[in-house]
This record gives C-alpha cells, structure tokens and sequence, in this order.
C-alpha cells in the first residue's frame, strides 16, 4: 500500500504537572490521494494531530511517517515542511501589504526560482484557484473566501504531497465555505495532492471522502463516507412514508398519486439500501 501517512501509537501529552493527554495512542494511516476530515469536538486532539503531522511539533511518543520519512529521523524539518507537506488555516496569515501573487511567491524565494517564473508558477497558482483576475489585490480587497483561496494557492505552491487545512472553513460564512472546499476538491481530483481537513463542521466533514473522528485524543470512529444518496434513501425508508410503502401500502391521503402501480418497484428498492 502506499501510504502517506502513518502513525504509530502517536501520543502527545502537555504540561507536567496536570497533564493533558492530548493524543492518546492514534494510528491512523492515509493513502496517497485521498481527501479525508478530521473531526471532533473542541479539545478531541485536531489540531495537535495535524501539528504532529506537519512536524510542527514532537510527539511525547509513538511514531509519525510521512511520504517515506520517519519525522524523528529528518534532519532539517525545515525543508521537510516547505517540500513535503502545505499548511492551510483558520486565518489565513496573508501578509497585508502584499499583493495576492506577491503572497504566493513568499514561499518560492527559499528556492531557485527566476523572479519571472516566480511570477508566473504564482499567476498559475492563482489561476488554478480561480483567482487569476485578483493577483494585484491586496487581502483587504478581498473576500472571506478569496483569502482563504490565496492562502490555498500559497500552500500548494512547493508542489506539496500532503495539504494540511486546520479549519479552513471556520471564519467563512457556508457559501464561501462550500467554495473553498469545492477548491480543495478539485485540487486533491486534478493534482493527486493528499488533503486532510481538520473540522468541526459535520456538513464540512461529509464533503470528503472519509471521515475520522476523535475523542479525547482517540479515534472513535474511521470510515469512508458513503455514497449521499444512499443515505438519502435510507433516511426516507425510516421516515413513516417510507416504513408504510416498505410494508406495502400506500397511505389513504396519498392514494391519487398513482404509487400503488409502482409499489413492487419501491418496496424492493427500499428493501436494498
Ligand atoms: P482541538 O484542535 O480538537 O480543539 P487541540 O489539539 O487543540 O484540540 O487540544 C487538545 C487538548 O490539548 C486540549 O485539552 C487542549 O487544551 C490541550 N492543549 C493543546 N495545546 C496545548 C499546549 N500548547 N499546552 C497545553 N495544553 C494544550
């Protein structure tokens, strides 16, 4: 298999006199590719799992790989994070006095680069993130959304394996929040990129493919999200409509509809899901 991320019995414990078990023996093992959600209530260990991940912090004990590399072994944990992993967050930390492009460039000048290619590897980033008309905008000259959408643009600009967003949905209002997990979407089926979503928005988590849900450091739940309409079917089969047509019978009021016809067809439909 290939795995991007695995962890082993990952634990984080904070503070040394009341300790807080934020992490508490996680293994959790993520293919390349995939577009999953993280999610638990405030306090379940999101966020120190997704630092432990990007190496932006040390774990007390138990192991982190990522693309093949055992973190406690990297030596220079700076090029690891710049190379390896893009990091999306609640606030986007967009320096304000620097244009949409000039943001995206940021992370480009520890590299190679050309000025012009610079420029242009940052126009086409921003393309990718529909913004290419926005380049000469300042953050404030922006929407919620968009800010978030450059902060995205700027996280894959090392070409990243893996996208790390801790709730990158949190400050937005749903439409531009929809938006935004539209982007990573299209950007997790057209680049290949890995992206793990940190959230604690039901509606944010069932837009990924998988779900993993921690409690107190735990994980309590791990499963691939299925498909929505099924579970659209399943919750009309529990509804009192649905029990009834499962049972074979229409109801007096609804009786002119014409469903008696197609009773047989439902009912075994029903009985499937
Ligand atoms: P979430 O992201 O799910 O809200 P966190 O990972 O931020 O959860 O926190 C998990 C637990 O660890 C919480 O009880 C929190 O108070 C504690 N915690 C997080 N960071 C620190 C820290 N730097 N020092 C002490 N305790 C912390």
């Amino acid at each position: 298999m290939d795995w991007i991320v695995e962890t082993r019995e990952l634990t984080k414990v904070y503070g040394d006199g009341a300790e807080v078990r934020a992490l508490d023996g996680v293994n959790l093992t993520v293919q390349e590719g995939e577009f999953l959600a993280v999610m638990g209530p405030s306090g379940s260990g999101k966020s120190t799992l997704l630092n432990l991940l990007g190496a932006l912090d040390r774990p007390t004990s138990g192991e982190v790989h990522v693309a093949g590399e055992r973190l406690a072994e990297v030596r220079n944990l700076d090029r690891f994070r710049s190379r390896t992993v893009g990091f999306v967050f609640q606030l986007h930390n967009l320096i304000p006095t620097l244009t949409s492009r000039e943001n995206v460039e940021v992370p480009l000048r520890a590299g190679h680069l050309s000025r012009r290619a610079r420029r242009e590897r940052a126009e086409a980033l921003l393309t990718l993130v529909g913004l290419a008309e926005r380049a000469d905008h300042l953050p404030a000259q922006l929407s919620g959304g968009e800010r978030q959408r450059v902060a995205i643009a700027r996280a894959l600009a090392n070409e990243p394996r893996l996208l790390l967003a801790d709730e990158p949905t949190g400050n937005l209002d749903s439409t531009s929040g929809a938006e935004v997990m539209a982007m990573l979407r299209k950007l997790n089926q057209e680049q290949g990129t890995t992206v793990l979503v940190v959230t604690h928005d039901p509606a944010v988590a069932r837009s990924t493919d998988r779900i993993v849900a921690l409690h107190d450091g735990r994980i309590v739940r791990d499963e691939p999200l299925e498909n929505p309409y099924l579970e659209d079917l399943r919750e009309f089969r529990s509804s009192a409509l649905g029990q009834a047509l499962l049972e074979g019978r229409v109801p007096q009021e609804i009786q002119e509809l014409g469903l008696q016809s197609l009773l047989p067809g439902i009912q075994s439909v029903l009985a499937r899901v």
